[in-house]
């Protein structure tokens, strides 16, 4: 990335792949033709709108063949978000009007689309039952059964978490949701590139992807909705994508996602190799020379490309800019309101303190990321918590009430 670089040695260490990636150069290629060579509307019925059509169509069987899906089944969006939005308020209303019910059960960590757009529907008479996770940041299937309703009309539960990056059994839960014939939507954005998306393997009815977290671009994103899932469309315009989501189709956005995500699959085991042997190496590493340390989420059940650690005694915040200054690129969960620094609700579930949760940090590895990479962050590490950790006054009370061993 070379706008980021600092000096003309020090290469930006890019460690944010769970915000999102670089556009990878194929994919770019890829796309080009239809932002300025075919600019057709997929509606128009001349010549530039059946190239555009046809470029579509491309895009949607391709990745169909990923998920093992028919492409009547895929619904490109504007992103992650809008898939999240659509897939809980278009079904939610959708089931409210065939009478099934208003409940909605979904789990502490999901990513704050999904979160928030059940909070949305609260309002509207809604109930929801957010499931609780284990203190490793699984959700139990048990959990899940006793909370189910004769009400019930859609679960959903993220596949791997964005912030910790644990893998929920979907499979499982999705069998127990479709024994009880419930529409069962996974957030997939986070595994996608990792993990098998086979729809029919993980027992979804629906699952969100977005684009820009496995090198594709920003701003385009889809849900799977499996054929015969009520769904009512919440942006409401011309016929696209088969009724279910007006607009013009972002034909070069959709292009580069179905390109990007054939790749992500393609390189799948390989990649998981190549960030799990990284993860690792960052995790022992920091364990190992950093005293009063710990890995946040179960350390099997766990996205190849997460590290989330809590430093004792220091705010998660100030060393992201200690990092930054170092040209390391990482990012913490806490979100800041009115000046005030929140926790992650994700590290909250988890049964963190509020300080706990604010010592966080999340480093996450892609593609690009060396072993290089990884040696410079653990070697500059342990002196800049030593030196945050000096100017906390609770963390020097408590190493100097320690007993000398
Ligand atoms: C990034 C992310 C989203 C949101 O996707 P956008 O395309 O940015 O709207 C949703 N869910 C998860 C788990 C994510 O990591």
């Amino acid at each position: 990335m070379p706008v980021m670089k600092q000096s003309m040695t020090d290469r930006i260490i890019y460690l944010d792949h769970a915000a999102t990636t670089a556009l990878d150069p194929q994919v770019f290629e890829a796309m080009q033709p239809y932002f300025t060579q075919l600019p057709g509307n997929p509606s128009s019925i001349h010549q530039a709108g059946r190239a555009a059509l046809q470029a579509l169509d491309d895009a949607r069987e391709l990745v169909a063949t990923v998920l093992g899906a028919n492409r009547k089944e895929l619904i490109f969006t504007s992103g992650g978000s809008e898939a999240d939005n659509l897939a809980i308020k278009g079904v939610a209303l959708a089931q409210q009007r065939l009478g099934k019910g208003n409940h909605i059960i979904t789990s502490a960590i999901e990513h704050h689309a999904v979160l928030h757009a059940v909070e949305y529907l609260q309002q509207f008479g809604f109930e929801a039952t957010v499931l609780p996770v284990s203190e490793r940041g699984l959700v139990r299937p048990d959990d899940l059964r006793a909370a189910l309703r004769p009400n019930t009309v859609l679960v959903s539960m993220m596949y791997a978490n964005n912030e910790i990056g644990t893998i929920q059994p979907v499979a499982e839960l999705g069998a127990i949701c479709r024994e009880h014939g419930v529409p069962f939507h996974t957030d997939a954005v986070q595994a996608a590139g990792s993990l098998t998306l086979d729809v029919n393997a993980l027992n979804v009815d629906l699952l969100t992807l977005t684009a820009h977290k496995f090198y594709g671009p920003k701003g385009v994103g889809m849900l799977y909705a499996r054929r015969g899932i009520p769904l009512s469309p919440q942006l409401n315009g011309g016929g696209q994508e088969r009724q279910r989501r007006a607009g013009t189709e972002n034909v070069p956005g959709i292009v580069g996602m179905a390109v990007a995500l054939n790749m992500a699959e393609e390189r799948r085991t390989q990649y998981a190799q190549h960030c799990t042997t990284l993860r690792d190496r960052l995790i022992d590493g920091v364990l190992r020379t950093i005293p009063d340390t710990h890995l946040n989420g179960d350390r099997e059940q766990r996205l190849p490309n997460n590290a989330n650690l809590s430093f004792d005694g220091i705010e998660g915040e100030s060393l992201l800019l200690l990092l930054d200054q170092k040209g390391i690129c990482a990012s913490s969960g806490s979100a800041c309101t009115s000046g005030s620094l929140e926790p992650s609700h994700v590290l909250l579930a988890l049964g963190l303190s509020h300080d706990e949760a604010l010592s966080s940090v999340r480093f996450s590895l892609g593609k690009e990321v060396t072993s290089e990479d990884i040696d410079r962050v653990l070697a500059a590490l342990p002196r800049m918590i030593e030196q945050l950790r000096s100017v906390a006054p609770w963390y020097q009370e408590r190493v100097a009430a320690m007993p000398i061993a």
